[in-house]
């Protein structure tokens, strides 16, 4: 008899990966009819996997700073579900509509670069830190943010010690906070916070 495959599993049977778990647990929560925000949309397959969570009725606001990212993500997503935002995701409070604020299901980032394109169009600290705090502000009661941190891309390790330090300062009473990293590799894989707004 087949053994089943376990569904929390990355495609060689093993754990899920950092991006993984991040799905996981937002498919877990997202609804249909709810909004959520991409935050680095890059090719958009976190775009598209958002829209899956929150259809039908729902709308995902994705940000980027690449012309091409849009132009790829626009192929894969449905137009009527989705806005593609071509700015930094630090201005996300300006491009997410007012009435919205305080009402967003899920804000997802994968910070770094795009696997196969210029390296040098990275997200930076700066401006990651700013768009973190603005994520919080637009999230619902009871809504999550999950942060995917490469340490092992150029600038990684800095941007990963700030959130680091900034999501072990969050007021327990507002947010519950956890992180998830992979312990006996040598290199710097992949990392996951997760920040639930406390309902
Ligand atoms: N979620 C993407 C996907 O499913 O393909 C992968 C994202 S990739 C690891 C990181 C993306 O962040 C890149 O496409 C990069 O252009 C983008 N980025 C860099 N700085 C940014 C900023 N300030 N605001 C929004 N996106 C930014």
């Amino acid at each position: 008899m087949l053994t089943p495959k376990p569904h929390l599993a990355s495609p060689n049977g093993g754990l899920p990966s950092s991006v993984l778990w991040a799905q996981l647990m937002l498919k877990d929560r997202l609804r249909p009819g709810d909004i959520a925000v991409d935050a680095t949309m890059g090719n958009g397959h976190d775009t598209l996997f958002l829209t899956q969570c929150v259809s039908p009725g729902g709308h995902v606001f994705a940000f980027d700073v690449q012309e091409a990212a849009l132009i790829e993500t626009r192929k894969r997503v449905p137009a009527e579900m989705t806005t593609l935002i071509h700015a930094g995701h630090e201005t996300m409070r300006t491009h997410v509509p007012a009435e919205l604020h305080g009402n967003v299901s899920a804000v997802m980032f994968n910070l770094g670069y795009l696997p196969g394109t210029d390296k040098t169009l990275i997200t930076h600290t700066d401006t990651t830190m700013i768009a973190v705090w603005e994520a919080l502000e637009l999230l619902k009661p009871g809504g999550l943010l999950t942060i995917v941190v490469y340490p092992g891309h150029e600038g990684g390790a800095d941007e990963g010690r700030c959130i680091a330090d900034w999501a072990a300062a969050l007021n327990s009473r507002r947010f519950e906070v956890q992180h998830l990293r992979p312990i006996n590799r040598a290199a710097s894989p992949p990392e996951l916070w997760v920040i639930w707004k406390r309902g």
